[in-house]
C-alpha cells in the first residue's frame, strides 16, 4: 500500500516546541496574552507572529545559539530509514519557521521536504506566509490545503502531530498519530487516533 506521511515539526520531530522556546527566551511581557488569543483562534498565525516578534530582544545569532540546543526525537532517523525502505513519501508541514527547520535539519543531516512560514531577519524579525490559504484564514501555513496538493496517488494519508495547528489536517487523514493537545482533540471529536510518545511507537505500529 502506498503511504504518504505528513509530519508536524515542533514538539513532534523536535523534543520541544522551538516557537515556544524562542518566545519564552526572547520575548518581553505580553506574549502569553497574544499566544492565548491565537489558541482561541481570535487572531491568525500571521498576526500572532507579527505581534510577538515586536516583543523580541534578540538577533539572528541569538536565535542560532538557542536552536543549537534543540534535539530531535531519538527514533526519528530510524523512522525516516524505514519510510525510505518502504518507498513512502514524507513531508513536514509546519506552522513554525523555515529558518529554524533548516538549522535543525542541517545539524542532523536530514533531507525531507518541508513547508513552513518564512522567518526573515531584517531590522528585527518578520514572518511571511507563502502557504497561506485565503479560504482558511487561521493558519500561516495551511496544512490541510498542502495535504490535498501533495498526497498524489497515495492510498493512505498518515498525519503525525501534537498541537493546535494539527487539528484541522488530522481530520482529513486516514490514520493519525498524536500526542498532547492533538491527542485530546481527536478523542473529543471521535477521530480515530493512535497515541505516541516517540517515533519508536510509530515504527512499532507500522
Ligand atoms: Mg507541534
Ligand atoms: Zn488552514
Amino acid at each position: 500500500m502506498k503511504r504518504v506521511f505528513f509530519l508536524d515539526f515542533d514538539g513532534t520531530i523536535t523534543k520541544i516546541d522551538t516557537c515556544f522556546l524562542m518566545v519564552n527566551t526572547f520575548a518581553g511581557d505580553g506574549w502569553k496574552e497574544i499566544d492565548e488569543q491565537w489558541e482561541r483562534k481570535e487572531i491568525t498565525t500571521e498576526e500572532c507572529a507579527s505581534l510577538t516578534f515586536k516583543l523580541f530582544r534578540a538577533d539572528l545569532d541569538d536565535v542560532r545559539k538557542l536552536i543549537e540546543t534543540v534535539e530531535i526525537d531519538d527514533y526519528f532517523m530510524e523512522f525516516l530509514d524505514l519510510c525510505r525502505k518502504q518507498g513512502d513519501d514524507v513531508y513536514v508541514l509546519s506552522d513554525g519557521y523555515d529558518l529554524i527547520i533548516d538549522m535543525v535539519f542541517k545539524r542532523y543531516g536530514i533531507e525531507v521536504p518541508y513547508y513552513a512560514n518564512r522567518m526573515i531577519y531584517e531590522d528585527g524579525f518578520q514572518i511571511a506566509c507563502p502557504y497561506l490559504n485565503p479560504d482558511c484564514g487561521q493558519c500561516g501555513t495551511c496544512k490541510s490545503s498542502l495535504m490535498k496538493r501533495l498526497k498524489g496517488d497515495a492510498e493512505q494519508v498518515v498525519y503525525v502531530g501534537d498541537g493546535y495547528s494539527d487539528t484541522c489536517p488530522a481530520e482529513k487523514a486516514d490514520l493519525v498519530f498524536a500526542k498532547g493537545v492533538l491527542y485530546r482533540y481527536c478523542l473529543e471529536k471521535g477521530i480515530p487516533v493512535v497515541c505516541f510518545e516517540t517515533f519508536r511507537d510509530i515504527i512499532k505500529h507500522l
